[in-house]
């Protein structure tokens, strides 16, 4: 729970496609906020979670407020249409995704629909002019299988810039694939953070560093 199962282009994540042999299920996903009380659920068809109109008014915001065109990625902001008590107008979520609108489903449905999360509005980066969100990073190392733990520092390069570094550690007798792990990530990334290859032991470290609750992927020193 709380874990992204789909890639940018909706097709399942290493994590979606695993849970798919291991339960051999069908993996569909869904994204809700308790406030927002209120689900987007995919179909069947597996296409984006569904927008339900009649519960919620779901717009695609820039960093400067401004609605973005569907399919372009933005932070979700929805307004409740049904929620007693505590209704919400606008309420920025943080979280980053996109709107798809290629007409009816297959379902029959005729709403738009959410794309998958593609990470958090806090935890983006700016590296070298280029946004970039670690969720990206943890999609593509979840896929390669020599890659037994890694951890993503960020750091602040200059007041302009951010440095992401990559730490992971290799399956038992796995030659360094620092040059390889690098040529993946810049192919979703479009710019090459550092690889760093490190012991599992220090990864657990640096994961733990944060909070003792959970370990975290994630360490946001800027
Ligand atoms: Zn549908």
């Amino acid at each position: 729970i709380g874990e992204p199962v789909k890639e940018r282009n909706i097709s399942l994540n290493a994590i979606g496609k695993r849970l798919r042999e291991k339960y051999n299920a069908e993996i569909i996903s869904t994204y809700g906020i308790t406030e927002l009380a209120t689900s987007f659920c995919e179909c069947v068809l597996s296409k984006g979670g569904h927008i339900h109109p009649e519960l919620i008014y779901v717009e695609i915001i820039d960093d400067d407020g401004n609605p973005v065109p569907d399919g372009v990625e933005g932070e979700v902001v929805a307004t409740t249409f049904n929620v007693e008590g505590m209704p919400l107008i606008r309420f920025k979520t943080g979280d980053i995704s996109f709107i798809i609108d290629d007409g009816i489903c297959g379902c029959g449905l005729k709403s738009k629909r959410l794309g998958p999360v593609t990470g958090r509005k806090k935890q983006k980066l700016k590296i070298k002019g280029t946004s970039v969100y670690p969720q990206t990073i943890v999609n593509v190392l979840d896929q390669l299988e020599y890659v037994d733990n890694y951890v993503l520092i960020a750091t602040s390069d200059t007041t302009l810039s951010d440095r992401i570094e990559v730490r992971c550690s290799l399956k038992k007798g796995v030659a360094d694939k620092s040059s390889e792990i690098k040529a993946k990530l810049k192919g979703s990334l479009k710019v090459t953070p550092e690889v760093i290859i490190d012991s599992f032991t220090n990864i657990d470290l640096i994961q733990s560093s944060v909070t003792k609750r959970k370990k975290t992927k994630f360490v946001d020193r800027r």
